[in-house]
C-alpha cells in the first residue's frame, strides 16, 4: 500500500489544527477510522459468521444540516446494482441537506460510483478524474469522491493515492451507510479519506433512497456473489451472498405499489441463489416471486439470473404469468462446455439448453436475453463456433456481448492466452452480426400487433415522440400526448428495427401481446 501508519498520524495532526479552530467540539473521533485499505485476499474469504442485519441507520444530529445550501452530483458507471446504490447515496445526501445538481460546475460534492467489471470501464473513470482536476482547481472546497466496485481494489486505491491528489475520499461498496461520517471526515481532513472494508458484508435495512423517477423501482433482494466465475471481480468487490428477509422485501414492494410505481425489478448479482443463505428458513426466489406477484404492481421483473440455480419452483411460478413479465435475462457466457468449465460456470451447454426449453415451455411468449464473453483465454475457433450455434438455437431477443478483459486477482487473469486481440474483435463482430439479424427478425414479428408499453418519457432524439418498454423489454417509440408518461398504454406496432419498434398509440381494446 502507498500509505503507511504515519500517514494516519498525520491526519491526527490536522485534527489538532481543526480542534484549535473549533473549540466547542472534539473532532478527534473522526480521524481514527479513516484509513482502511482494501484487500482482494480478504475479500475472497467466505467466513461462517452470521450476516448482520442492521436496522438502526440514522444521520447523526450534527450532520443533518451539514449540506444545507450545497449541491451534490453523482455519476454512475456499470450495472443496475450501482444505479440503485446511487439512489441510496442520493437519499443519504438529501437527508444531510444537500440538493441534486446535474452539472459538476456548481457541485459541492461529486461522487463517481464506479464499475470494475472490465478494464475500459475503469479507464473511463481515470479519464474523468483527470478532467475533474480542473473543476477541483476552480473550486477548492469541492469534495471529490470515488466509490463503488473500483474502490474495493487495492491497485485502484494505490493508483488514486499516488496519482490523483484531487480526490478527497475513497469508500467501498460496504461503506455506503458511512457516507455522512466519510463526508464529515473529508470536510475537516487535509488527507485523502480512505474507508474500504474488505468484509463479506452486512445488510443495512433502513437506508434512505432517492429513487430515479416514480414509475420503475429497483428492490435489492440480495447482495454479493459466491459464484466466483474465474473471470469475474464481483465476488471480491461485493462480498458474500446475503439475502434480505422476505418480509423486508415484500414491505418495500408494497410501499412502491402504494406510491403508484408501475414496475418493480428485483435485483441481485445471482437472484436465483436467493434464500440459500437462510439458516432458519426454506425459501427461494420462486417462493418470493409467488408472494410478490400478488401485490398490486402492474409489472414484476428480476435480474440477474444464473442458469445453475434456476430451479423448477421458479419456472412453475413464472408460468403463472399475470404481472410477471415475459422476459428472462439468462447469461450464458459461452456455448462450449469446456470453456464454461474453465469459467467455473458450473453448468454445461446441454444443461443450459434444457433450461431454455423448460422456460420456453412455461412462458410461450418469453423474450430471452443474455450476456456473452468472447475471447476467453485460449478460446479456439471451434469453441467460438459453439457460441454461435447456441445463439442460433436459442434465438435471443438481445444480448450484451463483451471481449474478455483480465481482472487482477481473478483466476483467469493468470491463464496464458494465445488469442490475439484482432481475432477476439473479429469474433465479437461475427457474433454481434448474428445477434442483430435475429433481433431484427424477432422484432419484425411484432409488426401489426398491439403491445402494452410502459411510457417512460420523451425520446432523446425527438421530444415529440414518447418512448417506453414492453413487458418483453422491447423499446417502443410512438407519438402520443405527454400526460401518458408513467402510464401503461396500448401501441400498434408499425415498424421494426434491430434495437427498437415504432408504433401508433391505440385507445380501443385489442388483443395484446408482449
Ligand atoms: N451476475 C451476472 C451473471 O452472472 O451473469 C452478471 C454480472 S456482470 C455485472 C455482467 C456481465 O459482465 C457478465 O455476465 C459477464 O458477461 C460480463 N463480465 C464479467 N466479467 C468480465 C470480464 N472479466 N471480461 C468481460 N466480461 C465480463
Ligand atoms: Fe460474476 Fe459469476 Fe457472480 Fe455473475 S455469477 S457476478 S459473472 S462471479
Amino acid at each position: 500500500m502507498a500509505i503507511r501508519s504515519e500517514d494516519v498520524l498525520d491526519t491526527t495532526k490536522d485534527n489538532k489544527e481543526v480542534k484549535t479552530n473549533e473549540k466547542e467540539r472534539d473532532y478527534s473521533q473522526y480521524f481514527q477510522s479513516t484509513y482502511a485499505p482494501p484487500s482482494l485476499k480478504d475479500a475472497k474469504k467466505r467466513g461462517k459468521e452470521q450476516v448482520q442485519i442492521l436496522k438502526d441507520f440514522s444521520i447523526p444530529e450534527n450532520l443533518k444540516n451539514i449540506g444545507v445550501g450545497k449541491k451534490f452530483y453523482i455519476r454512475t458507471y456499470g450495472c443496475q446494482m450501482n444505479e440503485h446504490d446511487t439512489e441510496v447515496m442520493a437519499g443519504i445526501l438529501n437527508e444531510m441537506g444537500y440538493e441534486t445538481t446535474y452539472s459538476t460546475d456548481d457541485a459541492d460534492v461529486i461522487l463517481l460510483n464506479t464499475c470494475a467489471i472490465r478494464e475500459n470501464a475503469e479507464n473511463k473513470v481515470f479519464g474523468e478524474l483527470g478532467h475533474l482536476k480542473h473543476t477541483k482547481a476552480n473550486n477548492p472546497n469541492l469534495l471529490l469522491g470515488v466509490c463503488g466496485c473500483m474502490s474495493q481494489e487495492e491497485s485502484v486505491v494505490n493508483r488514486i493515492l499516488s496519482t490523483y491528489p484531487q480526490v478527497d475520499m475513497i469508500f467501498g461498496t460496504h461503506n455506503i451507510h458511512r457516507l455522512p461520517q466519510i463526508i464529515e471526515n473529508a470536510l475537516f481532513s487535509k488527507e485523502m479519506v480512505v474507508e474500504v472494508w474488505s468484509k463479506e458484508g452486512d445488510i443495512v435495512e433502513n437506508l434512505p433512497r432517492k429513487r430515479k423517477g416514480n414509475v420503475k423501482g429497483w428492490v435489492n433482494i440480495m447482495y454479493g456473489c459466491d459464484k466466483f466465475c474465474t473471470y469475474c471481480i464481483v465476488p471480491y468487490t461485493r462480498g458474500k451472498e446475503r439475502s434480505r428477509y422476505p418480509q423486508d422485501i415484500i414491505e418495500e414492494v408494497r410501499q412502491l405499489a402504494r406510491e403508484g410505481y408501475k414496475e418493480v425489478t428485483l435485483l441481485g448479482q445471482n437472484v436465483n441463489a436467493y434464500g440459500k443463505d437462510f439458516e432458519d428458513l426454506e425459501y427461494g426466489l420462486g417462493d418470493l416471486m409467488d408472494e410478490i406477484r400478488k401485490i398490486d404492481i402492474p409489472r414484476l421483473r428480476f435480474t440477474t439470473s444464473h442458469p445453475r440455480d434456476f430451479d423448477d419452483r421458479l419456472i412453475e411460478v413464472l408460468a403463472k404469468g399475470g404481472n410477471i413479465v415475459d422476459h428472462v435475462h439468462l447469461p450464458v457466457q459461452h456455448g462450449n462446455s469446456d470453456v464454461l468449465k474453465l469459467m467455473a460456470r458450473k453448468y454445461t451447454r446441454e444443461h443450459y439448453l434444457e433450461l431454455v426449453s423448460k422456460i420456453k415451455a412455461a412462458m410461450p411468449n418469453v423474450a430471452l436475453t443474455t450476456d456473452i464473453i468472447v475471447g476467453f483465454p485460449n478460446e479456439t475457433e471451434e469453441q467460438f463456433q459453439e457460441t454461435l450455434s447456441l445463439v442460433k438455437e436459442v434465438q435471443y431477443d438481445a444480448a450484451y456481448t463483451f471481449i474478455y478483459s483480465p481482472r487482477e486477482g481473478t483466476p483467469a487473469a493468470k491463464m496464458q492466452d494465445n488469442v490475439p486481440m484482432e481475432v477476439k474483435r473479429e469474433r465479437l463482430q461475427r457474433l454481434n452480426a448474428m445477434l442483430n439479424d435475429i433481433s431484427l427478425e424477432k422484432n419484425k414479428a411484432y409488426v401489426g400487433k398491439v403491445v402494452e408499453v410502459l411510457v417512460e418519457g420523451e425520446s432523446k432524439k425527438n421530444p415529440d415522440v414518447l418512448t417506453g418498454h414492453t413487458g418483453s423489454n422491447k423499446v417502443v417509440n410512438f407519438k402520443a400526448p405527454k400526460h401518458l408518461i408513467g402510464e401503461i398504454v396500448k401501441v400498434q406496432i408499425t415498424d421494426a428495427k434491430t434495437w427498437n419498434l415504432g408504433g401508433e398509440w391505440v385507445e380501443e381494446k385489442s388483443e395484446v401481446v408482449g
